[in-house]
């Protein structure tokens, strides 16, 4: 609790000192800070404790950056959600509605049409609009699991590169992010998802199956362009780790379902929409703890499964046209106790099905539409209207 100690200021410690409120920014967030990291100062006093979950700029991300589906709305809802993104739920009534679901597809459609002459022109790259768009854009940060993406597109890989008649709907998947300048591994990432997109773009059989394309220059103006062509969010961080997430929130108002951890606001998203309207994996932030402390060896998830660990190797043979000898070494070798230290390995087998749920699903078109459907329906709470109220209201008082 100190705020100064060791010869250094402690920012947080300060910030809690003499501060107003505290506030997580997820319901999540929120309850590790006052279980975990500020345990300590909430225990003597739990007064200045309170959450505010994050919310978006809605007019921006689904009026002004697909106008599509916002004229369609329109039609649908009538233009009150413009202003009360509650009103969104009155979308709920047209579940089931296969004439609103085709649509819905169509105007999907459009949108991934535009993406595609995007990737077309900025990567040279060209993709199918009928595939599904799976798509993971953010930061590249190793908690955030970029690789654990990667590594189960190796996998399918491999999977279709033993069987070519593997009988799956046709994915492409899209990647968007910048590292920051002195993060070593973040860009040895990018290099790798670079790598993985040349050798099977370039794989006539493969390429038939799924497509990989790294879009440059993550940006807001390019997320917008992005965020209205999604089928699947891909919100994958190591649960504890992503304070809120806010993409999370852009893509499902354009009704991409999320696939994802229990982690930040994914919690919510899932709490609003169900378990049948999100593809939901891997491990509990209370169980990455207690996996923690028992002592973590990925080596025990390569040993029992020879499919990870053929997918390991290719990272440091040379079959992707280079070698990732030094990513390899991050998720395998334990010199400082710190090999994965996002747990990639310990959530690949379950990633892995909800792959293959995903790829389940996808195939029967209006279910998939009604989890589309609902996902844009129960996105209103995660407007930043909301946010700020709750800021106005509980924390500064406002009249
Ligand atoms: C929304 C947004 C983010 C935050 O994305 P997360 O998936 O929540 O990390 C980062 N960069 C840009 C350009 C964005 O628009």
């Amino acid at each position: 609790m100190a705020v100064i100690a060791n010869g250094e200021v402690r920012m947080a410690n300060l910030c809690l000192a003499c501060c107003h409120t505290i506030n997580g920014v997820s319901k999540l967030h929120s309850n590790i800070l006052t279980e975990s990291i500020f345990r300590d100062y909430y225990n003597i006093d739990n007064s200045k404790f309170t959450n505010v979950t994050n919310g978006i700029a809605y007019r921006r991300w689904l009026m002004q950056a697909n106008p599509e589906l916002s004229s369609y709305l329109d039609e649908l809802i009538g233009t009150k959600y413009r202003k009360d993104s509650k009103a969104l739920e009155d979308l709920m009534q047209f579940k089931g509605n296969k004439e609103v679901i085709d649509r819905l597809f169509e105007i999907k459609k459009n949108n991934k049409i535009r993406l595609a002459e995007y990737i077309s022109s900025a990567n040279g790259i060209n993709v199918d609009p009928d595939s599904i768009f799976d798509i993971q854009i953010k930061r590249l940060h190793e908690y955030k699991r970029q690789l654990l993406n990667v590594l189960q597109i190796l996998y399918m890989y491999n999977k279709i590169k033993e069987n070519p008649n593997l009988d799956i709907p046709p994915r492409t998947f899209i990647f968007a992010a910048k590292a920051s300048a002195g993060y070593f591994m973040a860009k040895q990432i990018i290099r790798l998802i670079v790598a993985v997109s040349n050798t099977i773009n370039n794989d006539p059989i493969a390429r038939e199956k799924i497509k990989v394309v790294f879009i440059e220059d993550y940006r807001v103006s390019l997320a917008e362009k992005i965020i209205p062509a999604a089928d699947i969010s891909e919100q994958i961080s190591i649960a504890g780790k992503e304070a809120s997430g806010t993409g999370n929130m852009k893509l499902m108002i354009n009704g991409a379902v999320t696939l994802g951890t229990l982690d930040g606001a994914n919690v919510e998203i899932f709490e609003n929409v169900g378990e049948d309207n999100i593809f939901l994996f891997g491990m509990k932030a209370h169980e990455v703890d207690e996996l923690w402390r028992r002592g973590y060896s990925p080596l025990d998830y390569t040993r029992n499964n020879p499919e990870l660990q053929k997918v390991l190797d290719m990272l440091t043979s040379n079959v992707l046209g280079a070698r990732f000898d030094d990513v390899a070494k991050s998720l395998l070798t334990n010199a400082y106790g710190t090999a994965d230290a996002y747990m990639a390995l310990a959530d690949f087998d379950s990633y892995v099905k909800a792959q293959q749920r995903v790829s389940e699903t996808y195939t029967d078109k209006y279910k998939f539409g009604d989890m589309s459907l609902t996902n844009i329906a129960k996105a209103g709470v995660f407007s930043s209207d909301r946010a700020i109220m709750e800021y106005a209201k509980n924390i500064w008082h406002c009249k």
